[in-house]
């Protein structure tokens, strides 16, 4: 009898101890990153190990000249495990650390293996329907890290489409992809080069309808040669087509597709990082175009502290959210709009404010149920959109993104 006692007691202890350990390694999965901060103050760059635990998502920091314990270990708003890839910037307590690289081998083969990188481009013939494509993209869980929308010369595509020189249609796939705006993504997620092609479906649109009727290309291409979208064939590829789109360094002018912007007629729109990171690109598009605005220049940008306050100094002292508003412009990528509008004409800056609402969601889903503002927005901050005050500030805002930022 005591015999059985003593095994049970045995056997629930055994079962207790290596619960607990499986419980502790689990909860301690930590990615590590070399990450920098540029301090303003003292003109230096600030090295740091940063700790990340998905399980709580905390944070831990080790200055690395100083040798100590920079940040104990903390719980941060707004860092998640996506926002964690070399060349990223992230916000720790109101400091952009930028990720220049993995700290051991573990966080390098966990991380790449879920973050891989593809290039896709939305082709001139379905450009006019880019919100639903954003939105099969994002509703396949695609981030969209980079977006810029471009108008290829025609020496751009033959460099981009060098691998098919020669080939019989080689001439029209030139004056195709040259006739009008496309827009450059680069896409990340698991297995994203592979993942992408399937989202496409097969090249020729025709035989996507018979064999891949939800795919991007049966649902928005035309045939063979108008198939609505472009997706790099290999993990190569890829990198050689997101550095052609989004050169890392500085290249040779010629090469580099240029922005679409008019800079004139226009007004800026900016669908803010928390409504990006809430998968909502999509369904903005699709508004705006439903209410017979349209888009003429379009671009991805990550914004810091200076440019953020810069942008928005009209509002300092003005508005008391204005600290808030910096911090949300900086807190992630961003997508800046110039809307023009032939429908609207001159009217189209008074207009368009309208559609965006009232700055407060709340007070826009009272007055302006359909506004942006109210669809999108949360609070004040969060308000999901940002657009030109008035019709002479707009082409300075426009300005600000697309030709001093470029
Ligand atoms: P993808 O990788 O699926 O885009 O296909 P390819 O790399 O083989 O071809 C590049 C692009 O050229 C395609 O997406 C089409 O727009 C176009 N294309 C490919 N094959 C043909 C063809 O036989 N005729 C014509 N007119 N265009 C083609
Ligand atoms: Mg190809």
């Amino acid at each position: 009898m005591g015999n059985k006692v003593f095994i049970i007691a045995l056997v629930v202890a055994l079962v207790a101890i290596s619960l607990n350990n499986y419980l502790k390694r689990k909860g301690e999965t930590r990615y590590i990153f070399h990450t920098e901060w540029y301090d303003p103050v003292s003109a230096t760059v600030n090295k740091f190990h940063l700790s990340f635990f998905p399980r709580d998502r905390s944070v831990e920091m080790y200055d690395l000249r100083a040798q100590r314990l920079f940040l104990k270990r903390i719980p941060v708003e707004g860092v998640e495990e996506r926002d964690l890839y070399l060349g990223n910037t992230i916000v720790v307590l109101s400091r952009q650390l930028k990720i220049t690289d993995y700290a051991d081998a573990f966080t390098r083969e966990q991380i790449t293996s879920k973050r891989q990188r593809t290039f896709a481009m939305v082709k001139p013939d379905a450009v006019h329907r880019l919100g639903e494509i954003v939105d099969v993209i994002q509703s396949r869980d695609f981030e969209i890290s980079q977006m810029k929308m471009v108008q290829l010369t025609r020496l751009q595509a033959a460099t981009f489409y060098r691998e098919h020189e020669g080939r019989p249609f080689f001439e029209s796939l030139l004056d195709y992809i040259t006739s009008g705006p496309v827009v450059a993504m680069e896409l990340i997620t698991t297995n994203a080069v592979k993942k992408w092609r399937a989202t496409l479906g097969p090249t020729d649109s025709q035989e996507a309808r018979s064999i891949a009727p939800e795919s991007i290309r049966a649902l928005f291409g035309k045939d063979k040669q108008l198939n609505a979208g472009h997706g790099s064939d290999s993990d190569i590829s890829a990198i050689r087509e997101i550095e052609f789109f989004f050169p890392s360094s500085k290249i040779n002018d010629d090469l580099l597709p240029q922005t679409t912007a008019k800079l004139a007629n226009n007004t800026c729109g900016i669908i803010k990082p928390h409504a990006v990171s809430k998968g909502h690109i999509g369904s903005i598009l699709k508004a705006i175009k439903e209410e017979e605005f349209d888009i003429s220049a379009l671009q991805i940008f990550r914004m810091d502290k200076v440019q953020s306050e810069e942008f928005l100094e009209v509002y300092k002292g003005v508005v008391s959210e204005y600290p808030g508003m910096v911090q949300q412009l900086m807190s992630g990528p961003l997508v800046a709009l110039e809307i023009t509008s032939g429908v609207h004409g001159p009217q189209t800056p008074i207009k368009f404010r309208e559609f965006v609402g009232p700055a407060d969601p709340e007070v826009a889903r009272e007055l302006r149920p359909n506004s942006l503002r109210a669809r999108f927005g949360e609070d004040i901050v969060k308000n999901a959109f940002h657009c030109s005050d008035l019709p002479d500030d707009g082409p300075l805002e426009v300005e600000y993104f697309f030709k001093i930022l470029q």
